[in-house]
Order: structure tokens, then C-alpha cells, then sequence
């Protein structure tokens, strides 16, 4: 060994010991944030299962490759990271002997090919990495940023880190083919003795520069141990457990979309009727009241912002990016974890659990940040902005766009719950819709004894179930679809379609009640069970007898179709449940619907969140239209899993918005721009809030906002009077 060699040995051990230390703190800092949170045992089912959708998502990067060149990019950077972790250990004999290399492996031939093709590869992709984030810096002129927010400078070491160690990687390869030690051949290894043939022939060379590429990994190491917020580092370990944990593993995208968590105290779903609130807890109230799994949520964001630049509330200027409400919780979390790792916390009472001893130690900044109220205003000093937690719409755009598989809307309900149960804070306008929800079941409080209306006028008779009992499918009316007059025209032509096709169906009348979506999505768990309780019971009443397989419901409204067929399953209610556009276009695809004139004037269709996103019914709107209209469907440049919300999820249909551009509008103007003259929609909260930024525009006359239904209708009954949009009895 040289004297070169005795320098860069001593330096290598000495920054790898003081990295490794410094990690090894990090990481169990990290893991007792993390085990802070509440229990989750739902996390630990289907081992299989969740292994197989880890190594898929993060192997096939299945998610980022929704990004194209940013997700092809990432992946070689990925490889690059685990492969070349080989070449870094490889460092550690170069530095001992400029001729060293790694046991066994070193010496094959395969292993110089695969490292030297994600080396530049990797080199590929970081130069494009780098370009994108540049170009898409917060700072740039003009335009918003989905790097608004993010700590940018993290980005940019973490990048140039990856790019340096790529180069002395190249370097190290290069002095040993200018010195004649590279074992492996020309054809395998071409940029390595490109790079060879111009460096000196210098024996110390590659020690040197090995030292160098440690020092460069050893000081990433210690910047991130010493920054254990760092998501854009650190999610290259905590991924795998963040994806191996979610909450449906089967789902191929967005868990954390469809059914909501049931509320949970430690762990268990909680039952109102047995729930106390000073020995349950009822939402989160303090950061520590997430579950673990919440926490290690909050410690795996990348920065990235793919969420922020798709969330419906941030594009319209409100101040909600679920982006920046992650890094606000895990930031909070961090700063609170010296108080509560002391033994500090509140409990259900709102009692300090620890003793004045247990805190007598601990840093200012530690108590002060555990004084903050989760959920207030600036002034409040509170963690999350009032508004920011009201803008949500729980559309789920975050969710499915998320790589790392983060459950934004679970979180921001679970904040709601404990606001709405325990605080009664909450947009005073919803208070009318749940008094009306507790007092006559359904949003606008209309009397129950007027859900039949919209059969009246109809050339056949509706069924109600139990005046027939053969009926194929029970078909679930909706609030919206009995009492709000745009949707009662799509529940008339679902019905008049489905008798013309021959269905059997039955409706329940006046035995249905909400859902309990809206009730479920604002916060309020307590009336969500008291209305859910009631359907279930009905339906099962109702569907007496029969096996899952025969439980066959249909529904117009997706925030139904997604309560029914996900929720109810928490509360004893399985059922087969259908979006009627998946019905329509069963009936259309086996001949039993006819469309026979095509609707004209150019047509596209808007996908809502609870039937796109949540539950992945992209085709079978789009199947319908296909069959209905003239030429092709127009589509917007947002659709299926990128679409852009109305407005109205998360129960913001009872809310005022009063923050930054309407969304409604927003989606109105997109659609109006392809120049379709029609505009169909899947839900009636969508119609409502896309007819009315409509006729917010003065277009009302040029640009109609009708059901899938009601198109398919007018194909296949021509000759049903239509009558005009406003005035049609059915469609
Ligand atoms: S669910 Fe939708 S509105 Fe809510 S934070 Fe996510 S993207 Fe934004
Ligand atoms: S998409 Fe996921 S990882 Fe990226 S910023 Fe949003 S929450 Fe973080």
C-alpha cells in the first residue's frame, strides 16, 4: 500500500464512520416518529399480495411511468441507485489498492456490461431529471409549478450527487484502463475506455478518484441523517414499506380511492352506538393520532408535486395543495416527536399525560410546536389552515397520481371527523344539509313521500320491490335522481331504457335513503352510520335470500355506486353494484338497445371522480357515446384518470366557494374549447355544477350538459319527445 493508498483508505473509513453513525441515528429517529402513530393491523394482511404489488410498482415503476419521460428517467436513476451501490462498495478495495475490485463478481464480465449500461443510462436520465426540474423551477417566469412549495435546494444536491457519482464512477473505470488493471473487455465496456484513453497513466489515479466518489456518497449520507425530512433522498428506502403497506395492495392504482377508512380508536373500527368520545378517538385532533402508517405517509413524500398539479383546489387558486398539507404534517410531526417521544400528548380529555420532570428537558421550539392546534388559522398558529382543509373535494387526483401510494383523502378526512364530531367547525352552510340528512334523509329536505315523483308521466309502471320479487336488478334512485329536476330526467330515461330493453328491475321508493356519501365525506361518521345502517338493512331485507352474485343493484349517482358497492360492505351490506352506463352499455353491446340516430353536433364527456378515479370506470360511458353519437367522442385534453373535478365531491356541493376561480367554470371552459355542443356527464352533481358554469357563461343555448343516458336515449327513441333540454320529460 502506498502512501496515496494509506491517505485514501483513512479518509474512506473515517467519512463512512461518522456517515454510518449519523444514519443509524437518523433511522431510528425515524422509526420512533413513525411508531408514534396508532395502530394499523389491517396493514399486515395479504403479505403475498402486497409483495408482489411492491416489487411490480417499484421494479415496473407502473406508477411513475404514467409520466413518460420523467417516469422512464427515474426508473434508470432507480437502477442505477440499487446496481451501483455495488460500484461504491467496489470503491473501498479501489482505495486500498488502486487494482482492486470486487470479490467474486468483479471479475465477470456480465457485471462490468450491466454496470457500465446503467451507468450511462443512469447519466441519461439524471441530466433529464435535472433538466425537468429546472425547467419547471417555482421561480421561472410565468406559470405555476408543481415544485411550488417543495424544498428545492434538497432536489438539486440530491441530483447532483446522483450525476457525481456517476462521473468518478467513469473516472475510476478510466484510470484503471489508462493504467492497464481493466479487466473487462472493449465490447462491454465502451465509454469506460473512451474515458481511459484520454486520462493519464496514473497508478494513484483510481484510488484517488475512489475517494473522492465515497466522500461525495458519505456526504449525501450525512446531509440526509441530518435532515430526516428529506423525502426526495429518503424516499429511496421508504417506498417500499409506504407501498408494501397501503391500504388495498390488489388495487393497481390509487389506494387509498373508492371506500373511505372506517373511523378507527387504536386500531378498531369504531361503533356509534358503543363510542365514547373521552375513551375513543374520534378523527385526529393531535399529528400523533394518525396511524403509523399516516406517519410513515407523511415521511415518504418526494417532493415531487405530481399531486399538486393535478388537485382541482390548488389549480383554482384555493390554498389547498395536498402537496404542501403532506409536508406541513410530516414537518409538524418531526418537530412535536422530542415532546411526545418525552412522554408528552394530550389524552382524550385534553390532559397533559407527561409530568413537568418529563419535560422539564426538552427544547422550547419542541413545546411550542406541540401547543399548535393542528387545524387554525394563521393566527391560530395552526399546522393546517381551516381552508385548506375545506377546499378538499376528495376527487382523489392526488391519490391516483401519488408514486409512492400516499392516502391524501383518508387524512384529510380523518382531520374533518374530529373538526365536525367533537368541534362542530365546519362551513356553517353544510350544517343545512345534515340537519336535513338527520331529519328527513336526503340533502334539500325534501318529504320523503315525493321520491316517487319523478315516475309520474311515464308510459309504464315502475315496480317497487316487495309488489315484485323477480326482479334482476334493484335500481337505487338517489337523492339527486328523486328530488333534483336535471336528474330525475336521467333516472326517467335509465328507466325507460331499461324497460325497453326488457330488464326486470325494481326501486324501493319511498323505503330508500341517502346513501350517506355527503354525511360521510364532510366528517360526520356518526350520521353516515345512522344512514347506512338504515340502507343496509332495507337492502338486505330486500335482497332476502339471495346470493352476493344476485344482489344486483344499479345506480345513477356515483358518489352512490361507490358508497353502496364499497361502503356498505363495513356495515354488513354486500352487494353487485353497476354505474347504469355500465348497464347501458352491457345492453347495447348484446343487441338488447338499439341506438338508431346518431346525436350530432360533436360530443364529449366528462368523467366523475367517484366513478373514473375511484372505482376505474373509464370504458363503459365512452362505450355508450361510441354507439350513440355521430363520429367520434371529443375528448378534453383532462380525461379519464387525469380528469378534472366539477366541484361538488367531498360534500362541497353544500359549501360556498368563495376562494380563487370557480372549478366548475375551470371544467366548463375546458369543455366548452373543444367545441362540442354536447357535454355528457356520468353523475348528477357533476350535471348541476357543469349547467350551471355553463349558464354562468351565458352559453346555455350553444353548449348542452345532459347524462349519458339521456344521449343514448335520444338515439334510441328518436322519436320520444324531447322538447328542449329544460322542458324534456324524459332525457
Ligand atoms: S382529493 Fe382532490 S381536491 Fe382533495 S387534495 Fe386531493 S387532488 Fe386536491
Ligand atoms: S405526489 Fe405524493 S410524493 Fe409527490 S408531492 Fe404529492 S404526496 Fe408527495
Amino acid at each position: 500500500m502506498g502512501s496515496v493508498q494509506i491517505v485514501t483508505t483513512i479518509l474512506a473509513a473515517a467519512i463512512t464512520a461518522v456517515a454510518v453513525w449519523l444514519a443509524v441515528r437518523a433511522v431510528l429517529k425515524m422509526t420512533a416518529v413513525i411508531r408514534l402513530g396508532q395502530p394499523a393491523p389491517e396493514r399486515f394482511t395479504d403479505k403475498g399480495a402486497r409483495t408482489k404489488t411492491m416489487l411490480v410498482e417499484t421494479a415496473g415503476h407502473t406508477r411513475m411511468l404514467k409520466w413518460g419521460v420523467v417516469g422512464a428517467a427515474h426508473w434508470f436513476v432507480m437502477v442505477g441507485f440499487i446496481v451501483l451501490s455495488l460500484l461504491v462498495l467496489e470503491a473501498y478495495f479501489e482505495v486500498v489498492t488502486p487494482t482492486g475490485g470486487l470479490p467474486i463478481i468483479g471479475h465477470w464480465t456480465i457485471f462490468g456490461l450491466a454496470t457500465e449500461v446503467i451507468t450511462v443510462l443512469g447519466l441519461v436520465g439524471i441530466v433529464v431529471l435535472m433538466a425537468i426540474r429546472l425547467r419547471n423551477r417555482p421561480n421561472r417566469p410565468g406559470g405555476r409549478s408543481r415544485f411550488t412549495g417543495s424544498t428545492m435546494w434538497q432536489g438539486y444536491f440530491v441530483e447532483w450527487i446522483v450525476l457525481l457519482v456517476l462521473i468518478f464512477g467513469l473516472l475510476i473505470r478510466g484510470f484503471k484502463v489508462a493504467t492497464d488493471h481493466f479487466e473487462y473487455p472493449f465490447w462491454a465496456t465502451p465509454v469506460s475506455h473512451a474515458v481511459g484513453a484520454v486520462l493519464p497513466d496514473w497508478q494513484d489515479g483510481t484510488s484517488v478518484a475512489a475517494v473522492i466518489k465515497i466522500i461525495i456518497s458519505m456526504t449525501w449520507l450525512i446531509v440526509i441523517s441530518l435532515n430526516v425530512t428529506m423525502g426526495v433522498a429518503w424516499h429511496r428506502f421508504l417506498a417500499f414499506p409506504n407501498i408494501f403497506f397501503k391500504r388495498e395492495p390488489a388495487r393497481p392504482a390509487g389506494s387509498g380511492l373508492g371506500a373511505l377508512r372506517p373511523m378507527t380508536s387504536q386500531g378498531k373500527p369504531l361503533d356509534f352506538e358503543e363510542a365514547d368520545p373521552e375513551k375513543d378517538q374520534f378523527g385526529v385532533a393531535h399529528v400523533e393520532q394518525f396511524s403509523w402508517k399516516g406517519l410513515l405517509d407523511f415521511s415518504t413524500c418526494t417532493e415531487c408535486g405530481r399531486c399538486q398539479s393535478q388537485c382541482p383546489a390548488w389549480n383554482t387558486g384555493k390554498p389547498l395543495s395536498p402537496k404542501l398539507l403532506v409536508l406541513s404534517l410530516r414537518d409538524h410531526a418531526y418537530a412535536k416527536a422530542p415532546y411526545l417521544l418525552a412522554g408528552g400528548g394530550k389524552d382524550l380529555t385534553g390532559e397533559e399525560k407527561a409530568t413537568q420532570a418529563q419535560l422539564a428537558h426538552l427544547d422550547v421550539l419542541a413545546l411550542a410546536e406541540a401547543d399548535k392546534p393542528l387545524i387554525g388559522t394563521a393566527e391560530e398558529g395552526g399546522v393546517i389552515d381551516p381552508d385548506v382543509l375545506w377546499s378538499c373535494t376528495t376527487c382523489g387526483a392526488c391519490v391516483e397520481q401519488c408514486p409512492v401510494d400516499i392516502e391524501h383523502v383518508d387524512h384529510i378526512v380523518d382531520m374533518r371527523r374530529y373538526q365536525v364530531l367533537i368541534e362542530s367547525s365546519f362551513p356553517s352552510e353544510a350544517g343545512v344539509m345534515l340537519r336535513n340528512l338527520e331529519n328527513k334523509g336526503n340533502p334539500w329536505g325534501a318529504p320523503q313521500n315525493t321520491r316517487e315523483d319523478w315516475t309520474k308521466g311515464l308510459d309504464f309502471e315502475v315496480p317497487r320491490v316487495g309488489e315484485v320479487d323477480d326482479f334482476e336488478y334493484l335500481f337505487w334512485v338517489g337523492c339527486a335522481g328523486a328530488f333534483e329536476d336535471r336528474a330525475k330526467k336521467t333516472t326517467r330515461a335509465v328507466a325507460t331504457l331499461l324497460n325497453e330493453a326488457g330488464v326486470k328491475f325494481a326501486i324501493l321508493g319511498e323505503g330508500e335513503t341517502c346513501s350517506g356519501d355527503p354525511a360521510r365525506r364532510i366528517g360526520n361518521e356518526f350520521v353516515f352510520q345512522m344512514l347506512a345502517q338504515q340502507n343496509v338493512e332495507t337492502l338486505n331485507e330486500a335482497f332476502e335470500g339471495r346470493e352476493k352474485a344476485k344482489r344486483k343493484i344499479v345506480a345513477t349517482c356515483p358518489h352512490c355506486f361507490n358508497t353502496l358497492g364499497n361502503e356498505y360492505g363495513q356495515l354488513g351490506g354486500e352487494f353487485e353494484v353497476v354505474h347504469h352506463t355500465q348497464l347501458l352499455a352491457h345492453l347495447v353491446s348484446t343487441g338488447k338497445l338499439t341506438p338508431v340516430q346518431p346525436v350530432d353536433g360533436g360530443v364529449t364527456y366528462h368523467d366523475p371522480c367517484y366513478l373514473g378515479r375511484h372505482n376505474r370506470v373509464f370504458a363503459a360511458p365512452r362505450e355508450v357515446l361510441g354507439d350513440a353519437i355521430e363520429g367520434d367522442l371529443t375528448e378534453m385534453p383532462r380525461n379519464s384518470e387525469r380528469s378534472f373535478c366539477c366541484g361538488a365531491g367531498g360534500a362541497r356541493m353544500w359549501m360556498e366557494e368563495k376562494i380563487g376561480k370557480r372549478i366548475n367554470v375551470d371544467r366548463v371552459e375546458e369543455a366548452m374549447a373543444t367545441g362540442a355542443k354536447t357535454v355528457a356527464v356520468g353523475c348528477p352533481f357533476c350535471s348541476t355544477m357543469l349547467n350551471d358554469g355553463v349558464n354562468g357563461k351565458g352559453a346555455g343555448e350553444q353548449v348542452e350538459v345532459i347524462d349519458v343516458a339521456s344521449v343514448l336515449l335520444r338515439s334510441v327513441k328518436p322519436e320520444q319527445p324531447q322538447g328542449g333540454k329544460e322542458t324534456a320529460p324524459v332525457g
